[in-house]
């Protein structure tokens, strides 16, 4: 029965991740690399070109924002101003087609399957290059007006950090602390320049003292913006992903603690989490998310 199998496809900015899916589990995952030349006018041919064969839908998570009527407002790695993807791919296969925002797929998927798997409601931050979010409110992905819900990346921290400029054109944002840039960026400041984050976080835990500091920050500034969302959206859990976040339980601890100093009463007791689903959760996401 063809019926029941979603295509979960998790864009990003070297490779696409192709999974066929059924009630959450993968029959088969397979990639192939995102062409950006050419404002990535290559990147959903080359998907649709390696697809083996119908289903009963599908859905893209890009790395960029998406509207609800499914307009993506730019994907800057991949080359993709403001379009209509689904349109396209409906057009070339017949499969129905839905698009969401990667993080959010990466929420949904860790929400019904992963580390938040038991609650209905999380807010999933994912440390990688940038920090991105993803909130599941009653078991479906909320993406706010604007696509932007749950973006606490961007929550400002410090506007008066004139070292700490944000990607997004402020200063101080919780981006620049806690991610992996944020990290390493932290560290050279402290005068240990040209560590990677991992360096940083695993130099940290062994006890180096100058690193311990910088990690501590990080995570004080990043469960200062989670107390902060939280004292909004009050999900039931948080859950930790992308490639900071494999730094595992050392790194977990110090962002529940700063949560709980800097948490409203009523949210203490909300459990901070580590994802568990790796890169396979966008992937994983997008199947859910077609599925509906
Ligand atoms: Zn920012």
């Amino acid at each position: 029965m063809e019926n029941k199998r979603y295509y979960g496809i998790d864009i990003g900015g070297t490779t696409v991740k192709i999974g066929l899916v059924e009630n959450g589990a993968v029959l088969k995952k397979w990639s192939v690399p995102t062409d950006t030349s050419n404002g990535g006018k290559n990147i959903l041919p080359d998907i649709i070109a390696s697809l083996p064969g119908p289903a009963a839908g599908a859905a893209l998570a890009v790395p960029g924002a998406v509207l609800p009527d499914d307009t993506v407002n730019k994907c800057v790695n991949l080359g993709w101003g403001v379009c209509r993807p689904t349109d396209d791919f409906t057009a070339a296969t017949g499969i129905p087609c839905r698009v969401l925002n990667d993080a959010n797929s990466a929420a949904l998927a860790e929400q019904r399957l992963g580390g938040g798997k038991g609650f209905e409601s999380i807010l999933f931050v994912a440390l990688g290059t940038g920090v991105g979010a993803g909130v599941v409110l009653d078991g479906a992905v909320r993406v706010g007006a604007r696509g932007s819900a749950g973006e606490i990346g961007h929550l400002c921290i410090d506007p008066e950090d004139k070292d700490a400029a944000c990607t997004c054109g402020h200063y101080g944002c919780v981006e620049t602390y806690a991610s992996a840039t944020g990290i390493t960026r932290l560290a050279a400041l402290a005068g240990r320049p040209g560590l990677s984050c991992k360096q940083v976080v695993d130099a940290a835990a062994a006890g180096d003292e100058t690193l311990l500091a910088v990690v501590d920050r990080a995570c004080d500034v990043l469960g200062r913006g989670i107390a902060g969302a939280c004292a909004i959206i009050d999900p039931e859990a948080v859950v930790l992903g992308g490639g900071v976040a494999q730094a595992g339980e050392f790194f977990r601890r110090k962002v529940q603690a700063a949560f709980d100093k800097y948490a409203f009463h009523a949210c203490l007791g909300t459990e901070i989490r580590l994802a568990t689903l790796g890169s396979d959760a966008g992937m994983l996401g997008a199947a859910l998310y077609a599925e509906g």
